[in-house]
């Protein structure tokens, strides 16, 4: 099976990357990235030299550039597109919500509408849970019937993508199927969300930003688990479906840090409260019984153990760290944030 897909240099596409290449002998990957901030293609820089890479190829591109778009399938004829491409980070999209708007809502129509004009027989959309909103301490955890009431431009963007990968399959029948996680974390992660940052500020003694009360609760689900659900969802899901994958693990923002510092044997003094960001949501929380149904998805990490691993896992990736945390980077955290 050869697979085409879209941010397979970002922090969820590279785990995806290995996960499949490691599970499957016979499938063929096709790595579409335009290598933003976010993209780093040290991340698949071990394949070059394992005998995995003879089964991967990368190319540079935009999904929202029709002629590159076409031009790639045309050449590599994927029997699946996997859209994991986006501009993921909240506090930018608020920042400047054009990027997000441009790649994450027309790259995806240009894609989709690419993917389907080449006859391409399956399509997943990689989307998330603020697409739903916010829910209230008691609510019920978000379920596919949810209404979409995104808050952020991330979040509105992200659901504008469903809408119209959900309307391919309405008006043409195109057998797409959409996927929306809780947040992850683990490997590869970029150091501008919130467990590789404050893992980044707690080794280097410095203070740790929490928002407003730091009691937004989120659903917390290790990478490896996300991307089994991909794969599941891929192989087995009901064309124009809707899946939510969740890790069981709920947990408010300053609980999370305080594990990360407990772990790490640093006090809880390095904790500093900030303003706290505008339109935050409160709560996430995901019911996955659809795809623990129909699709035998379950979380296999629980929290203690995925954040053990994530932390041995940037203790011994120094250098991948190191060679990103500069220039644009450095530059966005200090005008957001302040000097770090
Ligand atoms: P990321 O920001 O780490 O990676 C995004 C990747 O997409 C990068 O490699 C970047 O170079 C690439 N990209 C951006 N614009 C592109 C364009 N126009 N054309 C081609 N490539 C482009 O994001 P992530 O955290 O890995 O998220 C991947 C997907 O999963 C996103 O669609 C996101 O909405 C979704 N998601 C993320 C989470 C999470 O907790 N991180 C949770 C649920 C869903």
């Amino acid at each position: 099976m050869k697979l085409l897909v879209t941010g397979g240099c970002g922090f969820i596409g590279t785990n995806f990357v290995y996960h499949m290449l490691e599970t499957y002998p016979d499938v063929e990957i096709v790595n579409l990235d335009k290598l933003t901030y976010a993209g780093n293609r040290n991340n698949i820089a071990p394949l070059e030299s394992s005998p995995l890479g003879k089964r991967h190829s990368f190319v540079r591109a935009d999904i929202a550039d029709k002629d590159s778009v076409r031009a790639i399938l045309a050449e590599h004829r994927p029997d699946a597109v996997l859209n994991f491409a986006a501009e993921s980070h909240v506090d930018r999209s608020i920042h400047d919500p054009s990027p997000f708007i441009v790649t994450n809502v027309l790259g995806t129509q240009n894609i989709l509408s690419a993917s389907m004009e080449a006859g391409i027989e399956r399509f997943v959309q990689i989307s998330t849970d603020e697409v739903y909103g916010t829910l209230a301490t008691d609510d019920p955890a978000f379920s596919e019937e949810n209404p979409l009431e995104p808050n952020s431009p991330y979040s509105a963007s992200k659901a504008s993508a469903d809408l119209i990968v959900r309307s391919f399959w309405k008006t043409y029948g195109y057998p797409v199927v959409i996927t929306r996680c809780s947040n992850n974390y683990g490997p590869w992660q970029f150091p501008e969300k919130l467990i590789p940052l404050m893992i980044k500020l707690a080794e280097e003694d410095k203070p740790l930003p929490i928002y407003g009360d730091g009691m937004q609760v989120r659903d917390w689900i290790f990478v490896t688990d996300h991307c089994h659900g991909v794969d599941l969802a891929l192989r087995k899901g009901t064309p124009g479906s809707v899946y939510n994958f969740g890790g069981n693990a709920e947990k408010a923002n300053i609980d999370v840090v305080k594990s990360i510092l407990s772990a790490m044997g640093k006090g809880e003094d390095l904790i500093s409260y900030v303003k706290d960001r505008p339109g935050h949501d409160r709560r996430y929380a995901m019911d996955y019984s659809l795809a623990e149904k129909e699709l035998g998805f379950s979380p296999k990490y629980t929290f203690e153990r995925g954040l053990a691993e994530t932390l041995r896992w940037y203790e011994e990736h120094k250098d991948w760290r190191n060679a990103i945390e500069s220039g644009e980077y450095r530059s966005f955290m200090s005008d957001w944030y302040g000097e770090r």
